[in-house]
This record gives C-alpha cells, sequence and structure tokens, in this order.
C-alpha cells in the first residue's frame, strides 16, 4: 500500500511555487514579488533578501545543498553551474547561505556557449538574471533557479529573453483590440502553449552497441525489418509493462515538478510513444517541456531504456515531433480563440482569426524557420508529418465562415442573406468536428491553433516567440485601423474582410500529403522551402528582420546571431554523422563483410575440393563482394569530401554538407544495407532494426 501515490499531494511539491512563497514568505514580501510580475518591475534587494532565505530554508529541508541558475543557451537545451550554499564560519565550520544577489544574479563562465558573434573573448562572461515569473524548485539536491542568459553589453544569449518580450508585445497589442470591444477590465493577455511531446525508447544494451545512435542520436545505417509499422498494431496499442512502468516514474518526477503531464500512449512507429501535458503560459510551457525532455532522458537509465528524442532515429517508420498547440488568454479567463455566442463576442473572435491568418501567411517562411533543423528535415515533407509548405486548415464550419464573409454572400446555415461582422451571431462553431486533418501543418481545434511541424528535440521558444510577435504585429496593425476610425462597425468588417481575402491563400482544407498540394501551393504563391540549408537564409530576409527588430523582440544583431547559431549547428551536425558513417564503414561494416566473404570462399573451396556443388555460395560471394566494392568505393568518397569541406561562410559550409555530403550518405547507406541483409547474422556487427524496434 505504501507504493501508492496521492498525486494532488506530490504534485509541485518540489516546486517553490505561489502557494508555498504565500506561506513562506512575510506578507510583504509576497505581495512584493506579486507586484513585481504584475507590473514587470523589479524587485528591491531586501525583498530579494527575503525571497532567497525562504527559498533556500525551503530547498534546504528539501535535501538541497546547491543551487545554480537554469538557463537556455542558444544550443537549444539547458544549461546550469551549481554553487553550494556553504559559507565558513571561522571556526572550521560552515551555514548554509543564499542571499538576494545571488538569487537575482549570477555570472557563469559562458565563453563556450554559441554566441554567433556576440560576445567578443574580452568580454566573454554571461550574466544570468532570475526571471521571477518562473518558479524556483529542487531537483537532483540543487536548487534551480529559471533565468535570462545574456552578455556584457545586455544582448541576449539564450532563448528565453526574447519569449518574455515577444509575451508583452502580443499582450500589449491585444489589450488594444479588447479595448475595442469594450473589456475594460482585462489587464494582460498571456499565450497558452501545449506542446506534444513524442519520443523513442529502446533497450540500454542495444542502443550502447550501436555507435551511430550514441554519436548521432540516429541510426545512419540499417536494413528495412520484415515488419515495420504497417499493422497499425502500436497507435494507442496496450503499453508494455516495462515502458508503463517508465511511464509511472517519468508521470511520478514530472508531477513532483509542478508540471501538467495528462496524457500518455502508444505512437504509430514501433516503440514510439507520446506525453502531452496540459497547457500553462507560453513560459512556463517552454521551461517544462525543457525539463520533460531531460527528465524523459534520465528517467528511461532507470529502466534499462534509452530515450530517444530525434526527429527520425529510424528510417522507413515514423519520425517523432511535438505539436505546439497555441491560443491567446486573458487574465480573466476567457480564450481569444473561442468563437463566441453573441454578435460582439463573435467580432472579436474574428478579428483575432483575421490577424492570426494574416501573419501566417505573411510571416510563413519566418514560421517555417523556427522548425528547421538537421533533424526535422527527414520528417518534414515525408508524408509522415506535415509538408514544408506553410498552410491552414480550419475545418469545414469556420471555413464555410470565412468564405461568406470573403464573398459577402450567404453563409448557407444563416438565415440571414449575408453576414455581417458585429451584427450577425454567426453559426455556432462545433468543437470537435473540427480537425481530424492530420496533414496539415497548422491546425485550427476548436480554440486554438495547433502547429505541428516542430521537431521532438527542438526547444519550442522559437516557434511560440515567431506566433507570439507575427500576432501581436497583425494586432497592432488592426488596432491602428481601428482605433482612428470614424465608423467602428464598418471599419471591423472592411479590416476582417480584406485581410481574409488577401490571405486566403494560406488556407488549405485538404490533403497536404498528395502530389497535387506543392503544385497547387506553388500556383498559390505559398514558399516550399524544403530543408534547413534552403530555408535559414529567409529567416533573416529584410521583411523578417524588421518585424522582429521593431517590435523589440530581437536587435539585429541578436538575430543574425541566432541565423549563424541554426547554420553552424546544421553544419557541425551533418560532419559528425558524415564522420561517423565513415567511421561505422571502415570498421565495422566493410570489416564484417569481408570476413563473412572469407568464410563463404573457405566453404565454397571445401565444397568445390570435394566436388560438391557450390553454386549458393558463388552467387552470394559475388553480391557480397559487388556491394562490398560499392561501398567501400563510396565511403572513400565520402571521406575525401568531407576532408575538403569548405571552411569560409556558414553558409557555404551548410550548402556544401547538404547538397554534396548528405546524398553520399544516402547511397552509400543502400549498400550498407545490402549488405546487411546478405551477411549471417553472427558476423553483423551491431543489433539490427529488428532488434531494436521489436525487442
Ligand atoms: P486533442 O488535440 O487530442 O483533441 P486536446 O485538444 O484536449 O486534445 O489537447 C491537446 C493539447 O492541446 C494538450 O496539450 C492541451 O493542453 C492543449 N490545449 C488545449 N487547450 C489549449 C489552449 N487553449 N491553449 C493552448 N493549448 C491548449
Ligand atoms: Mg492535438
Amino acid at each position: 500500500m505504501s507504493d501508492i501515490v496521492k498525486v494532488p499531494d506530490i504534485f509541485g511539491s518540489d516546486v517553490f511555487n505561489e502557494a508555498t512563497m504565500k506561506q513562506r514568505l512575510a506578507p510583504e514580501t509576497y505581495c512584493a514579488w506579486k507586484k513585481c510580475i504584475e507590473t514587470g518591475t523589479s524587485l528591491e534587494l531586501p525583498v530579494a533578501n527575503e525571497i532567497a532565505e525562504a527559498m533556500k530554508a525551503w530547498a534546504t529541508e528539501k535535501g538541497a545543498t546547491h543551487y545554480t541558475h537554469w538557463f537556455q543557451p542558444m544550443t537549444g537545451i539547458t544549461a546550469e553551474k551549481h554553487d553550494s550554499f556553504i559559507a565558513p564560519t571561522g571556526d572550521g565550520k560552515v551555514i548554509m547561505e543564499f542571499s538576494g544577489k545571488e538569487l537575482v544574479r549570477g555570472e557563469p563562465d559562458a565563453s563556450s556557449f554559441p554566441s554567433g558573434g556576440l560576445r567578443a573573448t574580452f568580454e566573454a562572461r554571461g550574466y544570468t538574471a532570475w526571471d521571477p515569473t518562473a518558479f524556483a524548485f529542487v531537483k537532483d539536491n540543487s536548487l534551480y533557479i529559471p533565468t535570462c542568459f545574456f552578455s556584457y553589453t545586455g544582448a541576449a544569449l539564450d532563448k528565453k529573453t526574447p519569449l518574455l518580450r515577444s509575451m508583452d508585445e502580443v499582450s500589449r497589442e491585444a489589450v488594444r483590440i479588447l479595448r475595442l470591444f469594450g473589456d475594460t477590465t482585462t489587464k494582460r493577455v498571456t499565450p497558452s502553449v501545449g506542446p506534444e511531446q513524442e519520443y523513442f525508447l529502446i533497450p540500454r544494451d542495444l542502443y550502447a552497441q550501436r555507435e551511430d545512435l550514441r554519436l548521432t542520436g540516429r541510426t545512419l545505417f540499417g536494413a528495412m525489418p520484415p515488419k515495420g509499422q504497417e499493422l497499425e498494431d502500436h497507435y494507442f496499442g496496450t503499453i508494455r509493462t516495462r515502458v508503463s512502468n517508465y511511464m509511472k516514474d517519468l508521470d511520478e518526477q514530472l508531477w513532483r515538478l509542478g508540471i501538467l503531464s495528462k496524457t500518455k500512449h502508444n505512437e504509430v512507429a514501433p516503440c514510439q510513444h507520446e506525453m502531452a501535458p496540459i497547457y500553462t503560459d507560453a513560459n512556463t510551457a517552454c521551461d517544462a517541456n525543457q525539463l520533460v525532455m531531460e527528465i524523459m532522458k534520465k528517467c528511461a537509465a532507470k529502466h534499462n531504456l534509452v530515450c530517444l528524442l530525434h526527429e527520425k532515429p529510424f528510417a522507413g517508420v515514423n519520425g517523432s515531433g511535438k505539436h505546439n498547440n497555441w491560443s491567446l488568454g486573458t487574465d480573466t479567463g476567457k480564450n481569444l480563440f473561442s468563437p463566441g455566442k453573441t454578435p460582439a463576442q463573435n467580432a472579436q473572435f474574428l478579428v483575432f482569426l483575421a490577424a492570426f491568418i494574416q501573419g501566417v501567411d505573411e510571416y510563413q517562411d519566418l514560421l517555417r524557420c523556427t522548425v528547421a533543423s538537421a533533424g526535422n528535415d527527414h520528417r518534414l515533407g515525408a508524408n509522415e508529418a506535415p509538408p514544408a509548405i506553410i498552410s491552414i486548415f480550419l475545418g469545414d464550419e469556420l471555413n464555410a465562415v470565412v468564405e461568406s464573409i470573403i464573398n459577402g454572400a450567404s453563409y448557407t446555415d444563416l438565415e440571414k442573406s449575408m453576414l455581417r461582422i458585429g451584427v450577425d451571431v454567426l453559426p455556432s462553431i462545433p468543437r470537435d468536428t473540427t480537425d481530424r486533418n492530420r496533414t496539415s501543418p497548422v491546425a485550427f481545434t476548436g480554440n486554438k491553433f495547433e502547429f505541428r511541424m516542430l521537431g521532438s528535440a527542438q526547444s519550442i521558444a522559437g516557434p511560440n516567440i515567431v506566433l507570439n510577435t507575427i500576432m501581436a504585429e497583425e494586432l497592432g496593425k488592426f488596432a491602428d485601423a481601428l482605433e482612428n476610425a470614424p465608423d467602428f462597425d464598418t471599419a471591423l468588417h472592411d479590416l476582417v474582410r480584406d485581410a481574409l481575402t488577401s490571405h486566403q491563400r494560406i488556407i488549405f482544407n485538404g490533403n497536404g500529403y498528395s502530389e497535387e498540394w506543392p503544385i497547387e501551393a506553388e500556383k498559390r504563391g505559398l514558399s516550399n522551402l524544403r530543408s534547413t540549408a534552403e530555408a535559414l537564409p529567409a529567416y533573416i530576409s529584410p521583411k523578417n528582420l524588421s518585424l522582429v527588430t521593431k517590435r523589440g523582440i530581437f536587435t539585429e544583431a541578436e538575430f543574425i546571431a541566432r541565423y549563424k547559431i541554426h547554420l553552424e549547428t546544421y553544419a557541425k551536425i551533418l560532419h559528425i554523422e558524415a564522420m561517423t558513417c565513415v567511421d561505422m564503414l571502415r570498421k565495422l561494416i566493410l570489416p564484417a563483410a569481408s570476413k563473412y566473404a572469407g568464410a563463404l570462399s573457405q566453404t565454397a573451396a571445401g565444397k568445390a575440393a570435394m566436388g560438391v556443388s557450390c553454386k549458393a555460395e558463388k552467387a552470394l560471394l559475388a553480391r557480397l563482394s559487388a556491394a562490398t566494392d560499392r561501398a567501400y568505393d563510396k565511403c572513400e568518397k565520402l571521406a575525401h569530401d568531407i576532408e575538403v569541406a569548405p571552411t569560409g561562410t556558414v553558409e557555404d559550409a551548410a550548402n556544401y554538407y547538404h547538397s554534396v555530403i548528405l546524398p553520399q550518405m544516402d547511397s552509400v547507406r543502400e549498400d550498407a544495407d545490402e549488405l546487411e541483409r546478405l551477411t549471417d547474422k553472427s558476423y553483423w556487427p551491431y543489433p539490427t532494426y529488428s532488434d531494436l524496434l521489436f525487442y
């Protein structure tokens, strides 16, 4: 019985959350903190000291001996440096100390984090500053303090700072719109985010035997097993005991950290699973998703499993993504993407909808770039994930409404002949009949948009920064037009109709996997940026640069730095993959094939000497040798081409790895996989797809 966990008791028990603060802080201190997060002002040092003291007392009771400023550098994962609380008392003893200064500001030696040129070595230090809107927590005997990370000159070196800036922007502009609709109470609008996380679990001992998995996170070789995902017997199937024990353990750890892990199930591919949390504000969701990814990996080790977060660990079965459910909510509890019941509510909903559609259309390339990575390139456009073309799925009901607005024509469900925004009642848009179109990259799902192009391994900060920013931009433009309009209703109607008309091309309710769609999309003028190397130059186009700088999300230098880091990372990943590819060929695959060929020749020679037929051995030998020769030649060419890779600009390197190296890796894989199919399993040097996926 002692094994039974009472979820409400453990939920958030390792978080210094609002309830704990209320309980542990003096009322004035608690109010000062509350005021600071509501108004965005900074804390007075005495208040910070008191909070630090209370945090330390609470954390040490939970077994913490250290504290760390926890931040999200541009690597896309988190970073931490731990300091213990100890302070010498002079008599050979120590006490546990933690000051407001230490809480609020840190100086990790940050010279090895990517800065994209933002930081000269003489000012290599990075600084961290407490984000009081995110809660501190205890994990692995340390007090974790969520922080922003920036350079000596104040340039953002992380993913949290621009996310917070974008949240402020969209709030400001959304509130302007709400005021126009007579809402005088809403003070803040917050983007809400629920990221559904996919992952693979495979046995740890088998993983350890695969150099490609260990070094690159994905299999670079591997012949297809006789069975893949075609029977669809894994999707929502019974979860096997080892995995369900893992999931139970994972949930418990996440709940303790106040993460709202809600849904878990098997996914389409064998060994693939998903976890979906209940949505929270974008900042919390982003922190939480980082923790989810980290704990998913750590927890797997305890169960003798390995959690693969790579977007495409195995060829031939589905890869992993992340569905980013996104909406806007008011501090009074309203979801701004919920279609309303009165004409005024509907009109307001349509303004937000039109702004979203306009923003996604105008900045489709920017949004595309936020999900560009070496790993995700294997998914997007591969008929298992959305295509690389951005479009919006609205569902039949909402689409009919949009069309009737554009055409000024009658909406079939309406008695009136024409739909006038702000005057007529829209038909209610039922929640669940909307999207089951899984082929769409951006889908309206009743009261939120689901952005489905994210890779499973990536930080959700980038996509949400852009969603918030484009929304802020379009709402801002709308507010400018409406605030000065002589006749609000007419202006509103024209504005929504014009926006929907000009940007209707981005709406696509058909099958995104079909062969016709890319052709149709091209006719519509939609961008189709197939790979990271092709996509990223669009990231820093004058239009995108102007958006992010005007909105104060990034300075030009910060933005360009990110572009460089993304390209550089892309080239580096491909470089590592290519090197691993050569290494495995030379040291494992070719030797195994040769050894088996040697054994076969001996058998054949022996048989021949005895006058017995060795037809099969000879035929097999011939095929084996031919494939070995091809693989050898390709391997040597690949090794050579890696060596002569351009070392000039990041653009050159990225393009080279994309157009010269990657195709060679694919090509040599064909021969290596052929060798795997031909070789006696006892000679094969590492676990096969069957071993890994059907254990
Ligand atoms: P499904 O997509 O399977 O129908 P749900 O719509 O219930 O399931 O939720 C899927 C994800 O969307 C969950 O992570 C959930 O928290 C999130 N979600 C639901 N409502 C919102 C919202 N208003 N804003 C952001 N995310 C949301
Ligand atoms: Mg969903």
